[in-house]
């Protein structure tokens, strides 16, 4: 398995210290609704814990919780409210936006208010062995002491120290020095420390929580890339200066961000979609598919479209897995095992999920194409469900039932003779079935589309009037109808849990 390292800039032979993988991911900071940002970056790692597992590892999976910043100091100020009650129902709307993803819960969680003891010890060591230095109440990390800093952002201090500016305050020595120790300002939340009242920095934290739970030297660090630096950078020089053991981690591995458009999507852009604004309109399977389509290093731009087309993907496994069995014996000619050593060639490549994707869409119509001929497809699906739970893809029908139907797409002897009498009965059949709660629509998705079809064969005939009334009577039945340019959508939010 071959993994990209931002340390080596590299792809390089996955070999971890042990049978147990130790991994870190960087958590939110609890103060607002989490974005499609998130949703990439925690569903890229998700997936790699998730194949890890399928390639026989055990993973130990920590992800913290900056539950103090100043974030959301200014916004529970803002609010009125403690700083403890607006992390926790942040941090609670964050869950809740991870299990609705499916994103596999970390095995721990540890917060930074939590494990303040611990960060005072491992800060008091950084100034013991001269690597930090009190001032002003704070304490800063003396980054001119670590010969080599930049190593992962692959700069120099020099062109840092330009870059940066001159960013300092009277109490660093050196502008580029990062605090550790935050002095408390009035009316701050702080802890009691030795160098007066105060709370951790952000870069400490990950340190501190890494080096308890997981040990001086992780497998896997991930993050996104807009946390190479001075993030991540700072947590190398913190730990490895700590410690005196390289590396601190081996592997170092970052997503790529998502724009919309041409632009980041940011908080300070005001151009966020957020995971609920987005689980409004599409299945978490889609939203899966959409950030998998593409390589996890990539940017991933934000579109109605490519969502929509990410649905219909799915839509087409769905039915797949659906699908009846067929009369004629097993055979294993197209659901050979071939797929599944495609699928792991692909993911061994550095998590190539796009490439994994088209093989799960090119078993599917392997399968499709045996169902037609007859045989039994059992084996098949089962392979297809099992390939895509590896991506965390259920491939279950969601509460809302959407189907699409391409213009022209149904054969015009299917529609021939359902006009009159015929098109009635199919009427009445799907209003029956919508008023019925223990009914499935999904068993007459086939009706849908036919009528569907026969409305866009009236329309072609300019017999709006006649094509309209089929539309309304659906609509009165509780679908919603939308036409495109290429198809008709229509969708049924499904009343009942099943
Ligand atoms: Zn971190």
């Amino acid at each position: 398995m071959k993994v990209y390292n931002t340390l080596s800039g590299q792809k390089e032979e996955f070999l971890p210290q042990g049978d147990e993988v130790k991994m870190y991911v960087c958590g939110v900071t609890p103060y607002s609704d989490c974005h499609i940002g998130h949703a990439m970056s925690y569903i890229i790692f998700d997936v790699i814990r998730r194949y890890l597992q399928f390639r026989g590892y055990r993973v130990k999976y920590v992800q913290n919780i900056t539950d103090i910043d100043d974030k959301i100091i200014d916004r529970a100020n803002q609010l009125g409210i403690a700083t403890g009650e607006l992390s926790g129902e942040f941090t609670a709307r964050y869950f809740e936006d991870m299990d609705a993803l499916n994103i596999n819960r970390a095995d721990i969680y540890p917060k930074a208010t939590e494990e303040i003891p611990e960060i005072i010890e491992v800060v008091q060591g950084l100034v013991d062995k001269g690597y930090a230095y009190p001032a002003g109440g704070s304490v800063y990390f003396r980054v001119r002491n670590v010969s080599d800093y930049g190593k992962l952002s692959h700069r120099s201090l020099e062109s840092m120290m330009s870059a940066e500016g001159a960013l300092g305050s009277d109490d660093k020595e050196s502008p580029m020095d990062f605090v550790l120790w935050k002095a408390a300002k009035p009316g701050e939340p702080s802890w009691e420390s030795p160098w007066g009242p105060g709370r951790p920095g952000w870069h400490i934290e990950c340190s501190v929580m890494s080096l308890k739970y997981l040990g001086n030297t992780l497998d896997i660090h991930g993050g996104g890339q807009d946390l190479v630096f001075p993030h991540h950078e700072n947590e190398i020089a913190q730990s490895e200066s700590f410690t005196g053991i390289k590396p601190f981690v081996k592997y170092w591995l970052h997503n790529g961000l998502v724009q919309l458009g041409e632009e980041k999507m940011s908080k300070s852009l005001g151009n966020l979609i957020t995971i609920r604004e987005a689980l409004e309109k599409y299945s978490p399977d889609a939203i899966r598919i959409f950030v998998l389509s593409s390589h996890y290093r990539s940017p991933l731009t934000y579109s109605e479209e490519t969502l929509e087309a990410a649905e219909r993907g799915v839509e087409r496994l769905r039915q797949t897995v659906r699908g009846e069995l067929g009369e004629k014996e097993p055979t294993g000619e197209m659901i050979s095992e071939a797929y599944r050593k495609q699928f792991i060639d692909a993911m061994d490549d550095d998590f190539n999920t796009a490439q994994a994707l088209a093989v799960l869409f090119d078993l599917a119509r392997g399968i499709n194409r045996l169902s037609d001929e007859g045989y039994s497809i059992a084996e098949g699906q089962q392979l297809l469900l099992e390939l895509a739970g590896v991506l965390g893809i259920k491939l279950e029908a969601p509460n809302q039932i959407v189907g699409h139907v391409g213009r022209n797409e149904i054969d015009g002897k299917d529609i021939a003779g359902k006009r009159g009498e015929k098109l009635r009965q199919l009427l009445d059949t799907i209003e029956r079935t919508a008023a019925d709660p223990s009914a499935d629509i999904e068993e007459i998705r086939g009706y849908i589309n036919l009528v569907l079809a026969v409305r866009d064969s009236l329309r072609k005939e300019r017999q709006f009037k006649r094509a309209d009334e089929i539309r309304d009577r659906l609509i009165k039945c509780g679908f919603t109808i939308k036409d495109t340019a290429w198809e008709y959508e229509w969708r049924y939010m499904r009343q009942s849990s099943r």
